[in-house]
């Protein structure tokens, strides 16, 4: 079976905050899985919608791709695109900032007026948690990430359950593991059973192939039993 007629929805790349029209807190997300696991999915047949923060990533062939820069416009585009389309599958691979600077100034601001300013940062909205508890159109299936530098799978577990989503991606993003950037990936797959796979350590274009294995069994196991 391909992935023919199913709609996915994936975010990738960091998030700027702006602090003013120049300057922003962001992070070291390369995007790089986020973009494979696009690229894998469309040539595995689905409609492929990606909402992309800043990266240096060409667009994935075949991919509707919109570039956004902060966590809200990021959360505002998947909703939009929630909303027009039937999205099936909804895959939360960017690295979103927690925090945002409350009042970002309107203007440039200026060493010489001013002592160093003291930033007042303020929650983001989370993403894959709004769209896992979405109560209309939830997509069916919601993936998360999770970046965790110890306990890896314990949190995963527990994060999981936070957000509802069903299933999770864990990875240990130690600095050693130079996965910030990096080529490739070692996962920690958690299904809505909770059930654990150690995927050993591959490159991210890998990850995104046998992720869309994963989600190819998922709906075929679906139709088969005309849930779907
Ligand atoms: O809570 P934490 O940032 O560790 O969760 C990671 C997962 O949540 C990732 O899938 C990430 O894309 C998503 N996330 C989000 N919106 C946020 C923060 C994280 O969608 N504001």
């Amino acid at each position: 079976m391909s992935l023919n007629g199913i709609k996915i929805l994936i975010t990738s790349g960091s998030t700027y905050e702006p602090i003013d029209p120049v300057r922003f807190i962001g992070n070291r997300s390369s995007g790089k899985q986020g973009y494979a696991i696009a690229e894998a999915l469309a040539n595995a047949g689905a409609d492929v919608f990606l909402i992309s923060g800043p990266v240096i990533l060409e667009d994935p062939k075949g991919v509707n791709v919109k570039r956004i820069e902060s966590c809200k416009q990021m959360l505002a585009s998947c909703l939009d695109v929630i909303s027009k389309e039937n999205i099936d599958v909804f895959i939360s691979a960017a690295a979103v900032a927690d925090w945002t600077v409350e009042k970002p100034a309107k203007n440039k601001m200026k060493k010489e007026d001013n002592l160093p300013p003291v930033l007042k940062l303020v929650e983001n909205p989370d993403i894959l948690k709004t769209i896992s508890n979405l109560s209309n159109n939830r997509p069916n299936l919601v993936v998360g990430f999770a970046a965790e530098t110890e306990n890896v799978i314990e949190f995963a577990v527990q994060k999981k359950k936070r957000k509802g989503c069903d299933w999770m991606l864990a990875n240990n993003v130690s600095p050693e593991n130079e996965v910030f950037g990096g080529d490739e990936n070692t996962i920690n797959f958690l299904n809505e059973k909770n059930e654990l796979e150690v995927w050993k350590k591959m490159s991210k274009k890998n990850v995104a192939i046998l992720l869309a294995d994963k989600i190819v069994e998922h709906f075929t196991v679906l139709k088969n039993s005309n849930k779907f």
